[in-house]
């Protein structure tokens, strides 16, 4: 296939999902982990062509859904300073911190601006030397590279009022967290394809042999995603456990060793936390030491921001794929888009936000 409409064809996805009913003998559930394989799901209504023993729950893979609620805390804090201008993702403006939002902050005067890559902000770093630029540098290993080019550029030309709030999260570690907990149900992935270009999947490969469990790489269509179901479906049915790659037109198996090593010029692994899920071990980036000058969170005094989540929100299990977004009261109801108690209602790749455009009739009563 070369032309994305063939992806996108009826007849090919109807096809896919018959070879995928005559191959399940019994029931399995598989996770896709990308927030945009999510909306697809739901777009284009692939999980009602599945026949019923096949159960598709959704991970963790929205990057603002999983920016702690305490990161967006401090960039708020950050943009409320009169010497700050405050970059970020046009997302992450209405995600909700504790008890404000960027738009909020905004409104109330803060200097916040919407960018659409991260040397946008090294470019208002340039034209406004008498300010100080903070870039929200959030996202999977698939905006880390560009956000490690803005570090490098700006240590490059040494500026000074440069420097990057960092909330980088990387999808191997969220899957061994997923497959230690007690509470998992998931017997099969479908791997992140955009992650997977940057990172190829050979990193997937200590996983399967952990866990015994397939993984295969997938892309963003709704054919990418039926043909990699089939693939999980085939290898379960036969009792396999191994890596491969449906996304071939993108992933390789080593990845572009160019932008991994940018990543790792400018960033190290360390702990994160990930919105209501917790501290996953070394399952985060942060700039390196030789990169102090360029970490909002040294320059700053921002450490002792902590917060908690709304109660409410389900979104912790929605986003380990226990609880799907219609099981969470709020649902609709107290919690729609314009107006979210939880990220995953505000985000482009959010699962409440794609079960609330595309099943709105789903809304919890
Ligand atoms: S519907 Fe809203 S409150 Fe419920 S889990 Fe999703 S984001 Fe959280």
């Amino acid at each position: 296939m070369r032309f994305i409409d063939e992806y996108r064809d009826a007849r090919i996805a109807r096809r896919l999902a018959r070879d995928i009913a005559e191959r399940t003998t019994r029931p399995w559930v598989l996770m896709e982990i990308c927030g945009g394989q999510t909306h697809t799901i739901m777009r284009y209504g692939l999980d009602e062509l599945l026949p019923r023993q096949l159960e598709l729950v959704h991970g963790p893979g929205c990057p603002v859904c999983v920016t702690p609620l305490e990161t967006i805390d401090r960039a708020i804090a950050l943009a409320l300073r009169p010497d700050v201008i405050l970059v970020s993702y046009g997302d992450m403006l209405r995600v909700p911190g504790s008890n404000s939002d960027l738009f909020r902050a905004k409104a109330q005067g803060a200097d916040v601006r919407i960018a659409y890559s991260s040397t946008e902000a090294v470019k208002i770093a340039r034209a406004n030397p008498d300010r100080k630029v903070v870039f929200l540098a959030i996202g999977f290993e698939t905006t880390a590279p560009p956000n490690a080019m803005a570090a490098w550029q700006a240590k490059r030309e040494a500026l000074t009022n440069f420097s990057m709030l960092v909330s980088h999260v990387l999808v191997p570690p969220a899957i061994r967290a997923l497959m230690v907990s007690p509470q998992n149900r998931v017997q099969g992935f479908v791997a992140p394809g955009h992650v997977c270009t940057v990172m190829g999947y050979q990193e997937y490969e200590s996983l399967v042999r952990d866990f015994n469990i397939p993984i295969v790489v997938g892309g963003f269509e709704p054919v990418d995603i039926l043909q990699a179901v089939l693939m999980l479906v085939q290898q379960l049915e036969a009792g396999q456990a191994k890596v491969e790659n449906q996304y071939v037109r993108s992933v390789s198996y080593a990845g572009n060793l160019h932008a991994q090593r940018v990543m790792e010029e400018v960033f190290e692994i360390a702990d994160q936390k990930w919105r209501g899920i917790g501290s996953i071990p070394r399952s985060g980036l942060r700039l390196r030491p030789e990169y102090a000058d360029f970490d909002a969170s040294r320059i700053f005094d921002l450490q002792l921001i902590t917060a908690d989540e709304p109660a409410e929100c389900i979104s912790a299990q929605v986003l380990q794929g226990l609880r799907k977004p219609t099981d969470c009261p709020a649902f609709g109801m107290r919690c729609t888009p314009e107006n979210p108690l939880g990220a995953p209602m505000v985000s482009s790749e959010g699962a409440c936000a794609a079960y609330y455009h595309y099943r709105r009739h789903a809304a919890a009563d």
